[in-house]
């Protein structure tokens, strides 16, 4: 299936370019798939062929690949000031416009934003803010950050030293002082004969003694997404983030929801942390802030931070940190739209009406012996694949069940992601109805010719 010849936009691509995060088996013999446009939720490749991009590109293109508001928005920046910067009292009348917009979509009353060009850059960013206020009030020995198994926050070194995936000790990562709990998904992680209710308590009193082990003024914060994403779309156990949030508003922790892929709608309500009931000391957003129209982070800080690091900075004149792009007029520009098109054009809602068809697709396709939980929140959800149904046993590694179904489907015109043995579903929110019944379709074929080949 494979063009080998040497010219192929497939050998080119192999020839010149290091993959980051792509199974090179698969790639060596299937060859990257190269792309030249979108056409709504679909993709099409240099030979012509569509896909259902069942992934959002990243969980980022919400708004599909060729929506005409948000290139229109950009087209008129590009027009009018096509790039600046956000130092030195100088900054785009957009990035003031966004500023005020995105704490107002926020769950704060109040708040400040701090830009940068990605989830990475935008995490790192809030643990200096947290060593920066912590030294400034007088407790620079809060410096360690708490996250969890699983959690992804990034791949810059202090981001992937909060991701919990062991693929980072071959970095030699995470850096000292970056600790880690446990994922609180209780169909992996709950014991035989424990209750959600149980293990939930049983993860806040891990919480406890780590604070206890540790000491709360050695803890500088405690990041969370409040549906794990990358790890493999893992929603909390039932009550997590309540029984959390009194335990470290009580030693002085601030709560940072990372909400770099549940932002913006893709759990049904605008922040995934208005879903889970909760309101976090600040906010990490990227991905879905500009639909994917645009590389951009932010960090919107929450009343309280942002009066604290405010002051902190007035103290030595200034807060001295800053992307060169950071508050970029095009992307301000862009995400303003984005903003608009997600919630006052009907995408937000159109992921509200297609859930119970998604959720229904995912329950269906569970009840095949080889997958062992479907789960999920709003329009992201995951299969997960086992050899045996009743003892959650997964497969054998080696037989790379998970990259195996998601090539199948990449051969029937449909992207989705294979994590771990899981795989993982989180369209576009402009998807139809017809558009989801192939997804399903196409996935359910991939099923049962791929588990027929292992079991
Ligand atoms: C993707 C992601 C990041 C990292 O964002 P990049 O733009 O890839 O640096 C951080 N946190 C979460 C939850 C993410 O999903």
């Amino acid at each position: 299936m494979r063009d080998t010849a040497p010219n192929s936009w497939e050998s080119r691509a192999d020839a010149h370019s290091l993959y980051g995060f792509t199974d090179l088996p698969s790639i060596h013999a299937r060859g990257a798939v190269v792309l030249t446009h979108g056409e709504g939720p679909y993709v099409v490749d240099v030979h012509g062929r569509r896909y259902l991009d069942a992934n959002s590109g990243l969980w980022n293109m919400v708004a599909g690949f060729d929506h005409p508001g948000l290139i229109a928005a950009a087209k008129a920046q590009y027009d009018r000031f096509p790039g600046y910067h956000a130092f030195f009292g100088r900054m785009s009348d957009q990035t003031v416009m966004l500023s005020e917009k995105l704490v107002e979509v926020s769950p704060f009353d109040r708040g400040r934003v701090f830009y940068t060009n990605s989830g990475s850059e935008a995490n790192d960013t809030m643990v200096k803010i947290l060593w920066f206020l912590h030294g400034a009030e007088g407790k620079p020995e809060r410096r360690k950050i708490l996250t969890r198994w699983n959690g992804y926050h990034g791949v810059t070194v202090v981001s992937a030293s909060m991701t919990g995936k062991p693929y980072n000790s071959v970095f030699g990562l995470p850096l000292p002082g970056f600790i880690h709990l446990t994922c609180p998904h209780y169909w992996r992680e709950g014991r035989p004969g424990e209750s959600e209710a149980d293990f939930t308590r049983r993860m806040a009193q891990e919480l406890e003694d780590v604070i206890a082990r540790e000491g709360a003024d050695t803890i500088a914060g405690f990041f969370a997404e409040p549906v794990m994403g990358a790890g493999g779309v893992i929603p909390p156990s039932a009550g997590y983030f309540q029984a959390i949030q009194p335990i470290l508003k009580k030693h002085g922790i601030p709560l940072i929801a990372d909400e770099v892929i549940t932002g913006f709608g893709r759990t049904g309500h605008v922040w995934g942390s208005q879903t889970y009931d909760f309101t976090p000391d600040a906010i990490i957003s990227s991905k879905n802030i500009t639909a994917g129209f645009f590389p951009m982070g932010a960090v919107i800080l929450g009343p309280e931070l942002a009066d604290r690091v405010q002051a902190a900075a007035e103290a030595i004149e200034e807060f001295p940190h800053g992307f060169t792009a950071s508050g970029h007029p095009v992307g301000c520009a862009i995400a303003l739209k984005a903003i608009e098109v997600v919630m006052n054009e009907g995408l937000l809602d159109n992921v509200r009406a297609l859930t119970p068809r998604f959720e229904a697709g995912l329950r269906e396709l569970a009840r095949n012996p080889n997958i062992g939980e479907w789960r999920g929140k709003g329009l992201m959800g995951a299969l997960e694949a086992v050899k045996d149904k009743a003892t959650k046993t997964p497969f054998d590694s080696k037989l790379s069940v998970s990259e195996r179904i998601a090539n199948t489907c990449t051969d029937l015109g449909l992207i989705c992601r294979p994590l771990g043995q899981a795989v993982v579903l989180c369209p576009p929110f402009i998807i139809t109805e017809a558009q989801m019944d192939e997804m399903f379709d196409k996935l359910g074929q991939a099923l049962t010719k791929v588990f027929a080949e292992v079991a």
